[in-house]
């Protein structure tokens, strides 16, 4: 894929980069090197102020930075400003706690003193979607960098733009030259980083694909990895729940970010019950719902960020319509407007071993399954390769405990959205990938954990 901006809202390429060299690659990296030479010796205190200063870059320029997102991948300009809101916060958040979550910590054996530390690995090589092109960066870097280490981003190349401001932020709060930087660069670039002996570690937020190709050249160089990959997460609706609620909160847990999130409510388990009455409640909001320009306030879905998006999407949808399932609004692409509109579709029959049964609709595609029970609706949840979030909606003590024990998932939220959050470590299980972000767990996952023994 190029690097390049192009507007999905109207087709049109505004600028294109030129992908780095294998000379200039060379030469960041040694930039790099050199800069966590000096900067793992720094005092959590100065880091902090440095990552508060990016957090008050954020807050100031937050409007523009939201436009940079909109412009080149479609999301609405209002999730646009929360995200660089929950930006600065993440900054704020490792900033104050990082030093806590990284003191030492002694363990009573037969040594005088014996305990751990958490000490920075060196140079970090992450590679980004373009979904929340500045969230998906921060909750890496924020962590990364207070505890030390540096960071290098290759980000997807349909976000450009926002990969360089995001360097801009670092630069401007004051972080020493190349403590973060930006490489414009391909995803068949990518190996050539990782087999630089002096990157450490490397982190990947994005398809199983892109996170196998990259986990495969890591493995081979011993080196470790995070992966964040894709989701088709359940929505389990149980008679206890509060309707009108679980109706409410799944409009936006499917169709935020036009629906292209890892974590959005992708498959809808509704017990019988409440099932029809849930769906035409759903239906009636989905018929509401505005389509547009993202960059207007009132408009709730944008385009698809792609036409690969759009193309990928429209065929998962069109051969399980084939294949039997219905689509009771929505179903094909808008042909009538320029962009990668495609409406907010609701999908139900749908056949076992048809797309929208077992594979993740990366789109505004709400699929809905109907089962007689909570086991039921645990063996279907659990039926996915995928293993990211789950949330379930039932005010029975019982089946909440079910579903926390049973959901295979990292994530599973009672009563609400699954969201990310500073505070709770965020990732998945089975093809959904490995490791945690945020909280305390996230940032551990780029430390030496030494163990200090003495006589
Ligand atoms: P993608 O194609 O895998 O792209 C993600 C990043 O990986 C881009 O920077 C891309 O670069 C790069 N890349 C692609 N192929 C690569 C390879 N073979 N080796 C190294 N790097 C490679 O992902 P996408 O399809 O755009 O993003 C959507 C997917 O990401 C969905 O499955 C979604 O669920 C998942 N996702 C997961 C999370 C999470 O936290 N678990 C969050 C957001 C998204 P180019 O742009 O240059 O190709």
């Amino acid at each position: 894929m190029a690097i390049a901006t192009t507007n999905p809202t109207t087709g049109e390429t505004l600028k294109t980069f030129t992908p780095a060299t294998a000379a200039e690659i060379e030469q960041a990296i040694d930039r790099a090197a050199e800069a966590y030479g000096h900067y793992r010796h720094s005092e959590f205190s100065w880091r902090s102020q440095l990552m508060n200063r990016a957090a008050d870059i954020l807050d100031t320029n937050k409007k523009q930075y939201a436009q940079l997102m909109t412009l080149e991948m479609g999301k609405p300009i209002k999730s646009a400003i929360a995200e660089v809101e929950k930006c600065a916060w993440v900054c704020r958040y490792y900033a104050e706690h990082a030093e806590q979550f990284l003191a030492d910590e002694v363990i009573e054996t037969d040594a005088s003193k014996s305990y751990v530390s958490y000490q920075p690995l060196g140079i970090v090589l992450a590679v980004m979607p373009w979904n929340f092109p500045f969230w998906q960066v921060f909750r890496f870097a924020a962590p990364t960098l207070m505890a030390g280490n540096v960071g290098l981003l290759k980000h997807a190349s349909n976000v450009p733009q926002c990969a360089l401001a995001i360097a801009e932020v670092f630069n401007e709060a004051g972080f020493p030259e190349a403590v973060f930087q930006t490489l414009l660069i391909g995803a068949s670039q990518v190996a050539e980083v990782i087999e630089d002996d002096r990157v450490m570690a490397a982190t990947l937020t994005g398809s199983e694909h892109a996170g196998a190709s990259l986990a495969a050249n890591a493995g081979k160089l011993i080196k470790k990895t995070l992966l964040e990959l894709g989701g088709s997460d359940p929505y389990i609706v149980m008679p206890s729940a509060k309707l009108d609620d679980a109706v409410d909160v799944a409009v936006t847990a499917r169709l935020l970010n036009n629906g292209q999130s890892c974590i959005a409510a992708k498959r809808f388990i509704l017990d019988q019950e409440i099932a029809k009455n849930f769906t035409n409640k759903l239906l009636a909001k989905f018929k509401d719902l505005k389509i547009g320009d993202p960059m207007n306030e009132n408009t709730n879905i944008g385009p698809l960020a792609t036409p690969q998006i759009l193309d990928d999407l429209d065929k998962q949808v069109s051969i399980s319509i084939n294949k039997g399932a219905k689509a009771l609004i929505g179903g094909e692409k808008m042909g009538d407007r320029p962009g990668n509109f495609y409406p907010p579709t609701i999908l139900t029959d749908i056949p076992f071993g048809s797309p929208a049964y077992g594979e993740e609709l990366f789109g505004p595609v709400a699929t809905v399954f109907v089962v007689e029970n909570m086991h039921e609706a645990i063996a279907l949840a659990n039926s996915s390769e995928f293993g990211l979030g789950a949330s379930a909606w039932t005010n029975d003590p019982i089946e909440q405990k079910h579903f926390i024990q049973d959901l295979q998932a990292g994530t599973v939220f009672i009563n609400g959205m699954v969201k990310s959050d500073p505070r709770l470590p965020f990732g998945g299980i089975k093809k959904s990938g490995y490791g945690r972000e945020l909280g305390k767990h996230g940032i551990h996952e780029f430390v030496n954990i030494k163990t200090v023994w003495l006589k």
